[in-house]
């Protein structure tokens, strides 16, 4: 929905309908073998130190198949990869213009900024909002008396006769989109949407109306990239699941729930599914998280963050007068830490620090304003392993050798790669 008063070209509309859930495949190896890498560590606070290095050898041979998966060609990717960069470049030249997530339906909207700012502050103030909003409601409620109808959650109650049928309802709000079918998230997933279509038509609504309700699936489902082999397929099956269960009459069994500990792993398609066959079994099942989410468009009303307010950063300081370079991590703002180390030549306390080390010993100053964020990580473990990963990956580092010994040398080979 565009509400702003610029027009917005297609290929931009094209890439914001996907919605802030849609995950964009990575464009680079290095990035994802990071967060593999991150994650295995991760887990590995779960599980008994025994079997951790048998784990991380077997992780290595999956983790050395991305490297053959980025060889490939993908041309949903570079299409993807397009419609960002075409994104990008619109919002740079068009800096009022802000996308934002309806508060019903999933929708995506296009604003002007200023008149986003205005429109809340009114909204605000406004007392007469919620009165209107009441008058509204009772005027709706009166309609459905008077036709025998009440939408009542997600269904519409006819009175026919003297008996009551049920049909399934989508809210005025209702937007038809969903995951789209070309994100980066497992097919599992894929599946579940579908699922969570098919499930309340079947249950909701009297059997006159499946044929029309299964319809209507089909064309949301079509519209958000899903391939009709997939669509008829699954709905097939769920449609025969669903009747098979009707039919059984159901023991009510008390389940012993044990806890599930779960091994999270990026979702990379094709790769991160074989984790599955190493860690089911050793009291942990695998589940997977997307990256690269598009909401990094789409929650665009905050203002961009500047570099040093940021927090749970991994950072590289550069010396200006030679190659060598420093990296840390730190929870806190950026500013507050980079501060720390500037400082800490002057201080008399005995800590030890490489940096002020190397200030002194040559009369190298370090490139304060220009300190590059390498990742941002909310985990402080993560943030850990990251850290000592980029540390590994520095050309003339000043970080001591012992920062590095919790990494372990399974990732050497692999990082060398890269
Ligand atoms: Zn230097």
């Amino acid at each position: 929905m565009n509400l702003s008063s610029i027009d917005i070209p297609n290929q931009v509309q094209r890439l914001v309908q996907l919605g802030g859930k849609f995950a964009v495949p990575l464009y680079s190896c290095d990035k994802i073998i990071f967060e593999f890498i991150k994650n295995i560590e991760h887990n590995f606070k779960k599980l008994q130190s025994s079997v951790h290095n048998t784990i991380r050898n077997k992780s290595i041979t999956i983790i050395n198949s991305v490297f053959s998966k980025f060889k490939k060609k993908n041309l949903n990717k570079i299409k993807i990869y397009k419609l960002i960069y075409i994104t990008k470049q619109f919002l740079k030249n068009n800096s009022n213009i802000i996308f934002t997530r309806a508060d019903k339906g999933n929708t995506t909207v296009a604003m002007d900024k200023d008149d986003y700012i205005t429109k809340v502050n009114s909204m605000l103030q406004d007392e007469k909002t919620y009165k209107i909003c009441e008058h509204v409601e009772k005027r709706i409620r009166k309609k459905s008396k008077f036709l025998n109808m009440a939408d009542f959650l997600d269904t519409t109650i006819i009175k026919m006769g003297n008996s009551l049928i049920f049909d399934w309802y989508q809210k005025p709000t209702y937007s038809g989109r969903f995951l789209n079918f070309m994100s980066q998230h497992p097919i599992s997933q894929k599946k579940g949407v579908l699922y969570g279509l098919v499930d309340p038509a079947f249950h909701l609504s009297h059997p006159m109306f499946h044929e029309k309700n299964l319809k209507f699936i089909v064309k949301i489902l079509l519209d958000n990239d899903y391939p009709k082999d997939f669509i008829f397929y699954n709905m097939n099956d769920r449609i025969k699941t669903l009747i098979n269960r009707q039919n059984k009459v159901t023991e009510l069994q008390p389940m012993r729930r044990e806890k599930i500990k779960w091994f999270s792993i990026p979702y990379v398609e094709g790769v991160s599914e074989k984790f599955k066959n190493i860690i089911n079994g050793m009291c942990q099942k695998v589940c997977f998280f997307s990256m690269n989410k598009l909401n990094y468009f789409i929650k665009a009303q905050k203002d961009p963050m500047s570099r040093g307010a940021k927090r749970n950063v991994v950072y590289k300081i550069n010396c200006n007068q030679c190659e060598a370079s420093y990296i840390g991590q730190t929870g806190r703002k950026l500013d507050t830490r980079i501060a720390e180390h500037k400082k800490h030549i002057n201080s008399v306390s005995s800590s030890h620090s490489v940096i002020t080390d190397h200030r002194m010993e040559f009369s190298h100053e370090f490139d304060w304003n220009n300190c590059e964020i390498l990742d941002v990580e909310r985990y402080y473990n993560k943030r850990l392993v990251s850290e000592m990963i980029y540390i590994n990956r520095q050309k003339k580092g000043l970080n001591l050798q012992t920062d590095t010994d919790a990494l372990g040398h399974t990732y050497t080979d692999i990082l060398n790669k890269i």
